[in-house]
């Protein structure tokens, strides 16, 4: 049976990329009916970020991927927080140790520097030179007699293990041609990546690694551990690099940001999910197709690992937004989605005007102003950004310049007397006011919008005050008299 995981190290936020791993992963397991783990990998304890585990479970859990195994989350291959293993690490370095792929390293960081000094002055990359490889019984035992600081690190082997990549294709790389023997247990006693990576891959019978292609050097390493210790490895799959629409690293802007802050700038996780997929890999490309929206239970069923092919993958920022907008739309529809559309307007509104005690925020006044936005609204927030702020709140201090007192009483005459309050009456009314007064038209628009609104250009008049509604408007226009 199919066992995947993910296996971030706590030391910052969860970014897209991050995220994109933890989702193909799920998407996999999910469609292939097997199980997807949470595996923290914090043996680097000088990186830790204190928090960052909690953090990351719960944005794993707001996108919508559930936890089959993991810290918190129940499962029997466990503990899943590597710094609770240790034991196993020690046992199992044991092995390679009598079976004489690993040994003890006692250089000083001190030598360790002046051969990356050297490497560097003669413009050569640097590498551990193996020297303890070949120290004798009797240096050992001496070395280790006087309590002497050590490391162990494993032995590269000319040999090289193929890598059939289930992505990139067979996949070459002598890795010790390139470099050093690696550390696998540092002098603290705690274990390196690459040991606690295999060890554990392996005692939680993962099935399948798919991780970024960053990992893939590190790969080639990684096989020769399993064949060290004679265990079956399971199989690879390196995900392309993620990057900006023109292949550029990604940005900022384009969305190196940690998914938290997606979430407080109001993107809803599906919309997310989607944008991520749409970078292209384990889906049927359809070029052109309209932009959907598809819930994770359907992505999985969708999703092909087969379709996941080597070419970075590129992220349109504009398609987050389309996406964000779709799902506003998409929960307008549905009678529970709509509630909790409301509910969440209700907030915004009344934490972004505290000090306004006669907000509009009526269910059916609320639902008139998403349907009405919903075509233009890609963030729920943007309701209340300066140019939607009209909605809930009379601009301030518009004063009337073309339009006498008068005039505008005969006005709120006309209209409070019109029984239907839409767009294209409201027009007509407005329009037949324009010409028996001889005021121009596009004058008295002016005026009108900016009483109502403190805009200058903006929704059309009669929108803006269909949507306000009668009460609201003869208010407004009624304040501007004085
Ligand atoms: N701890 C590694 C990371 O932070 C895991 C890489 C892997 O999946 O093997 O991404």
């Amino acid at each position: 049976d199919v066992r995947v995981r993910f296996a971030p190290s706590p030391t910052g936020y969860l970014h897209l990329g991050g995220l994109r791993t933890a989702l193909y992963n799920y998407l996999f397991a999910r469609h292939s009916g097997g199980k997807f783990l949470l595996r923290i990998e914090d043996t680097d304890q000088t990186r830790l970020v204190p928090g960052a585990t909690e953090r990351l479970i719960e944005d794993l859990l707001w996108v919508g991927i559930e936890i089959d195994e993991g810290p918190g989350f129940g499962g029997t291959q466990g503990p899943y927080i590597q710094s609770q293993r240790r034991q196993l690490y020690s046992e199992a370095v044991e092995r390679l140790l009598a079976n004489g792929s690993a040994y003890r390293c006692f250089c000083t960081e001190r030598r360790l520097e002046l051969l990356r000094k050297e490497a560097l002055r003669t413009r050569q990359v640097p590498r551990y030179d193996n020297k303890c490889r070949h120290l004798t019984r009797e240096q050992l035992e001496s070395l280790l007699a006087k309590g002497t600081p050590h490391c162990i690190r494993f032995k590269l082997t000319e040999h090289e293990e193929p890598l059939q990549d289930l992505i990139y294709g067979s996949v070459q790389h002598n890795v010790s041609e390139t470099e050093g023997d690696p550390v696998i247990i540092k002098s603290d006693q705690f274990p390196t990546y690459h040991l606690a990576n295999v060890v554990d891959d392996h005692l939680m019978g993962i099935t399948h690694v798919l991780r970024g292609v960053e990992w893939q050097i590190s790969t080639t390493k990684h096989l020769l551990l399993y064949k060290a210790f004679g265990w079956q490895p399971p199989q690879f799959g390196h995900l392309p690099l993620l990057v900006n629409a023109d292949g550029t690293k990604l940005s900022k802007r384009q969305g190196d940001i940690g998914i938290e802050q997606f979430r407080s700038r109001g993107y809803f996780p599906t919309a997310l999910l989607n944008y991520i997929i749409s970078a292209g890999g384990g889906f049927e490309h359809r070029p052109n197709a309209k932009p959907e929206l598809l819930p994770v239970a359907q992505l999985a069923q969708q999703f092909r690992l087969e379709r996941v092919n080597p070419h970075p993958s590129r992220l349109n920022a504009d398609l987050l937004n389309d996406y964000n907008q779709l799902e506003i739309r998409q929960r307008l529809q549905g009678a529970e989605t709509q509630l909790q559309l409301i509910r969440h307007v209700q907030q915004l509104v009344k934490q972004t005007y505290p000090a306004h005690s006669n907000l509009d925020l009526g269910e059916a006044h609320i639902l008139a102003v998403l349907q009405w936005a919903a075509q233009r609204l890609t963030l729920i927030q943007d309701l209340t950004n300066s140019k939607l702020s009209f909605l809930w709140v009379k601009p301030s201090n518009f004063v009337l310049k073309d339009l006498s007192t008068a005039q505008l009483e005969q006005l709120l005459l006309q209209l409070n007397a019109l029984s239907d309050f839409h767009k294209d009456p409201l027009n007509a009314t407005l329009k037949t006011y324009a010409t028996s007064t001889g005021i121009k038209f596009p004058a008295l628009m002016k005026e009108l919008r900016g009483a109502l609104s403190g805009l200058q250009e903006g929704p059309g008049v009669a929108e803006m005050m269909e949507i306000l509604g009668k009460a609201v408007v003869l208010q407004r226009l009624g304040e501007s008299i004085k």
